[in-house]
């Protein structure tokens, strides 16, 4: 049965990120450069913050929650305490109602206002989500404007630090961070037509956009409600009805084809075969609409859990069954929110989907695809989510989110040598990258190097996986192992992250006929000292991609 206007079940609050618990929010304060501290009033504590986020949604951004696109100029107007607009990253906030609930004070705070905070955020706060903290502040996007690059410049003179308080990773951004600043994506457009041909419906999805791919497309079906999103550039595009008719749970034919329109498509079932369908159905919530990705609430699915099963003495990989109806590709490095309810109190945290296997998968494997996701899970003695996830066996339920990320696939293809730099379960990432590259690079004409940080043998996820792998791509893969706390059988490289090691085991990206690309991902400060040494080795920003899901 249709539930009117929105689908029921599947419509949540936002979770926040990084979840409370998380490390990337411990680090946001101990991580990176210290900001200098005030202190906040009563009432104005990070968790009143959230309160009043939920409380009075969208219309923190001081335009009753319209959005619309700032100019430069508009932007440089709201420079006052009472009445402050920020730039970070392309995307405009009202940060007049955070002023108060800003560690660093208001002072702080208005050395960005009126103009691009990016750096300033970055150099402070690089591992906050902003777009979690301040969403509700969102005003629009930055309209581009020959000026830009100017302030930006302007902006850097004088956001410099004195000496002595220079953040140790001033110049940490990721590639795509560091130009967005000035990129201003233009909101794509996209329309669905369909067609039927005897016992099947045709969709298509047309758009103009830059990049679409078929893992793009997620499909949620409730009886007779389908919801179809697709991830077009910084929007989504969604496709809410409510069926003629009945269709089955199996969608087939799901593919792009790419020109100046790209057209996504995929075929429904229709449960009646032989029942001609008078109109396509009518139309719900959002239905034909494009809206940014931060201006949308996260779809959560209940998921059953199909199986658990230790990957090391802490580590679990958990193999999740999306509800009959959804279909959901995850895209390389990209993450998912698990949602648990534990006493009345909702935990939620990101985890990067993996694949089932580091190894070639059998045929019934990709049956499945976009139909289960699998989940590498660090059990931590006090995490407060995977306490719950500990007691988790098969046929329990969770809920998962639809998938959130940056990663460009396409970087791969440019590549010749891909280095990986992983911690602990900071691996999570790789192992869709190397699921890649065994599939892309059947040549071995790509390089590929893992550097992968634990603290002992027993920690390593997929050893035995891994050393199959290398078997199979002799040539091209390569591993190195380096434990924090070996035993004294341990012959290989010792220690944390440092110089040395770099410089002894990381390829010398001073090599002109090599494209590299170098992935980092494990502890926040793990990642932050590899990406500044790796820097100091020689690698550009372009040369690197951080995963700081
Ligand atoms: P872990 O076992 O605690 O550490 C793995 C290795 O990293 C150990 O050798 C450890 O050395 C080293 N290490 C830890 N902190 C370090 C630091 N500050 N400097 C240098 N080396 C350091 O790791 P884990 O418990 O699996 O944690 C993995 C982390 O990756 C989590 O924080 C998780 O949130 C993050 N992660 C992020 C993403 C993403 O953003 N997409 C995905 C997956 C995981 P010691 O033994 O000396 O500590």
């Amino acid at each position: 049965m249709l539930s009117g206007t929105k689908m029921q079940g599947l419509q949540v609050p936002k979770p926040q990120f990084p979840s409370l618990n998380s490390p990337q929010r411990a680090s946001a304060t101990n991580g990176t450069k210290q900001s200098r501290k005030v202190a906040l009033t009563p009432g104005h504590s990070l968790m009143d913050w959230v309160r009043l986020g939920k409380k009075e949604g969208r219309n923190l951004n001081g335009k009753g929650g319209q959005i619309q696109n700032v100019s430069v100029e508009e932007l440089a107007r709201h420079n006052k305490v009472d009445d402050a607009w920020m730039s970070i990253r392309g995307k405009v906030y009202n940060v007049t109602p955070y002023m108060k609930f800003h560690p660093g004070g208001e002072d702080e705070m208005m050395r960005g206002a009126g103009a691009d905070g990016t750096s300033l955020f970055d150099d402070v706060h690089q591992w906050v989500n902003v777009e979690s903290m301040l969403e509700k502040c969102y005003v629009g996007q930055l309209r581009k404007s020959i000026e830009i690059k100017d302030r930006l410049k302007d902006n850097k003179k004088e956001i410099n630090h004195p000496k002595d308080t220079a953040p140790v990773n001033s110049d940490f951004k990721t590639p795509s961070n560091s130009k967005s600043e000035a990129a201003i994506v233009e909101k794509p457009k996209a329309r669905y037509d369909w067609y039927q041909n005897g016992g099947q419906i045709t969709v298509t999805i047309y758009t103009k956009c830059n990049f679409v791919k078929a893992d793009h497309l997620v499909i949620d079906k409730k009886q007779r409600e389908l919801q179809v999103t697709l991830n077009i550039d910084e929007y989504v595009y969604t496709l809410h009805v409510g069926l003629f008719a009945d269709i089955t749970d199996t969608y087939n034919g799901i593919r792009v084809l790419n020109g100046p329109v790209h057209r996504v498509i995929f075929i429904l079932n229709k449960k009646d075969v032989d029942l001609k369908w008078v109109t396509f159905g009518s139309p719900l919530e959002g239905n034909n609409t494009v809206v940014h990705k931060t201006d949308r609430d996260p779809v959560f699915r209940s998921c059953e859990v199909l199986s658990c099963q230790p990957l090391t003495h802490d580590i679990k990989l958990l193999a999740l069954q999306l509800p009959q109806g959804s279909h959901m590709i995850i895209p390389i490095g990209y993450h998912v929110y698990l949602r648990v309810n534990h006493n009345g109190e909702e935990l939620s945290r990101p985890y990067t989907v993996v694949s089932s296997t580091l190894l070639p998968q059998d045929y019934k494997a990709k049956e499945i695809c976009g139909r289960i996701i699998y989940l590498m899970i660090k059990m931590y003695p006090n995490g407060h989510l995977t306490q719950q996830l500990a007691g988790y066996k098969e046929g329990d339920m969770i809920d998962v989110s639809d998938y959130e990320g940056s990663f460009v696939e396409s970087r791969l293809d440019q590549a010749d040598t891909l280095v990986l730099v992983a911690a602990g379960t900071g691996f999570t990432p790789m192992v869709k990258l190397l699921q890649w590259n065994r599939i892309h690079n059947k040549q071995q004409t790509k390089h590929i190097k893992l550097i992968f940080f634990n603290k002992t043998e027993r920690d390593i996820p997929w050893r035995e996986d891994l050393s199959e792998l290398l078997k199979t791509q002799p040539k091209s893969f390569e591993i190195i192992n380096i434990l924090s706390e070996p035993d004294e059988r341990w012959s290989g490289p010792k220690g944390r992250i440092r110089k040395e090691i770099v410089e002894e085991y990381f390829p010398c990206p001073d090599q002109p006929q090599q494209r590299f690309l170098m992935c980092i991902c494990g502890p926040t400060q793990f990642t932050q000292l590899a990406f500044k040494l790796s820097k100091a080795y020689g690698y550009t920003d372009e040369m690197i991609h951080v995963f700081a899901a």
